[in-house]
């Protein structure tokens, strides 16, 4: 008799113990009992895994690599642009007066006929 539902059985647990594998990791990434969780699975599949099911915890996503993009990410418009601050200038700085020695690059004041740097003769 027993002979020939062993292999049912074995069966049964194979897939029972699957399922607590795969429950194990599962609450393992959502922060739950996942041990505590895993065994009742096994014990009593047709319970646990239908309660499991209803009651899990999201999944601990936040800062995950390999998520979709924008899943849990609430996006801003694309036209969106940080406010300025209060009081700020976004003119830039006048121009220091001066000119740039077209040899080596030296900035002098005014208008001279050599640069001070490296004395090339200036326009
Ligand atoms: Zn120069």
């Amino acid at each position: 008799m027993g002979t020939a539902n062993s292999g049912a059985y074995l069966i049964g647990y194979v897939i029972a113990a699957a399922i607590a594998a795969w429950v194990y990791s599962d609450a393992k990434k959502r922060g739950m009992n996942a041990v505590g969780w895993a065994i009742g699975v096994f014990l009593v599949c047709i319970v646990c895994l239908p309660l499991y099911l209803i009651l899990r915890k999201p999944l601990l996503t936040a800062g995950m690599p390999g998520m979709p993009p924008g899943t849990f990410v609430t996006q801003l418009p694309p036209s969106y642009i940080p406010p300025p601050a209060p009081g700020a200038t976004f003119a830039p700085p006048p121009a220091a007066p001066g000119r740039f020695c077209g040899q080596c690059g030296q900035r002098f004041e005014g208008t001279v006929k050599f640069c001070p740097s490296c004395g090339a003769p200036q326009a």
